[in-house]
């Protein structure tokens, strides 16, 4: 056979065996199928969003569909037991928030391991909290909000996502400052607990700027304050809860992506180079001021400054929840 028909039929042969091999190393590769993001809050509140919005962006790095899968109730726990249970092949993740840091000394018994059940990815956002009622609440400003919640706290219902969720922290915070006790509503999410604020079926709420912005805008519900040092550049009229009266009254929801105990460090990076990719994307920043919140910087898109932050707010919560005495159980 003449050099060249050889070399042509090896490089045939080469090519057909490259093309062949192809498969079996996108087989092998991460991520080889769908990647799913379990949200521990029913569809359409304040984690939903900003967990659709980053996985629309992670899909187009990693290529492949990131699918929101909404596992609500029990304050978020039911959603991260799904995960710590699932198989740590990066195919399937947590989407969770301040909830990671108070679970752990809320939840005395739990059939999963709060602490040592993830490998923690990096932080996302840190989403400021608003205090709003019913549109025709009867109070213009929050001092007034607070003396009809101390009048007529018996009749006053407050929607929470359930104890754990941060909507049910700063609903605690806001009664311990104004030395008060209303009737609480636990919802799987406050997605579905601000449809009842719209329709009038519950009277208050504290929640997070990405599922209160569009509503007080729009003028559906009424808004007294957001919970940060500052005024938040999406709602610019509302006063800090300072200005208005409740000195101190601080509170915003971090968010963290996790994936179960024992995932490859290689896939934990990977997805974290997603991530930070996600986070620099123009539209979803865009987005994200839109609804009163940032991503955070790059650096701290990792899986070591995440740790970090995670354990420190375990530490930190730990002791205010023991003193309280307030657990889920
Ligand atoms: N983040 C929860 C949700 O998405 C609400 C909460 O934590 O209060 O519904």
């Amino acid at each position: 056979m003449p050099n060249i028909d050889r070399r042509t039929i090896l490089t045939l042969a080469a090519g057909a065996a490259s093309a062949l091999a192809r498969p079996a190393l996108a087989q092998a590769g991460y991520p080889n199928r769908p990647v799913t993001f379990v949200i521990p809050f029913a569809a359409g509140g304040p984690t939903d969003t900003v967990a659709r919005l980053t996985a629309e962006v992670m899909a187009r790095d990693l290529g492949q569909p990131v699918v929101v899968e909404n596992v609500g109730g029990a304050g978020g726990t039911l959603g991260a037991q799904r995960v710590a249970q699932a198989r740590p092949d990066g195919h399937t993740l947590l989407l969770h928030h301040i909830g990671m840091g108070t679970t752990p000394a809320l939840y005395r018994r739990l059939s999963y391991d709060p602490v040592n059940g993830f490998e923690p990815i990096g932080l996302i956002t840190e989403v400021p909290m608003t205090i709003v009622t019913k549109r025709d609440f009867p109070a213009q400003n929050l001092a007034e909000l607070v003396r009809v919640l101390r009048e007529r706290k018996e009749g006053i219902n407050l929607a929470n996502a359930g104890v754990g969720a941060a909507s049910h922290l700063c609903g605690l915070l806001l009664q311990s400052a104004i030395q008060t006790q209303v009737t609480t509503v636990p919802y799987r999410g406050t997605g579905p607990a601000m449809t009842d604020l719209i329709g009038g079926a519950v009277d208050l709420m504290c929640d997070q700027t990405t599922n209160t912005t569009e509503q007080i805008r729009a003028g559906a519900i009424r808004a007294f304050a957001v919970t940060t040092r500052t005024r938040n550049a999406a709602l610019p009229d509302l006063p800090t809860a300072a200005e208005a009266g409740l000195p101190g009254f601080e509170v915003s929801v971090w968010h963290g992506l996790y994936a179960p105990r024992n995932t490859s460090a290689e896939i934990v990076n990977r997805l974290s180079r997603a991530l930070q990719f996600a986070l620099r994307d123009e539209r979803l920043v865009a987005r994200f001021a839109e609804l009163g919140t940032a991503p955070v910087p790059q650096d701290q898109a990792t899986p070591a400054f995440h740790r970090q932050y995670w354990q420190a707010d375990i530490a930190k919560w730990r002791p205010i929840i023991q003193a309280a005495g307030q657990y889920a159980d």
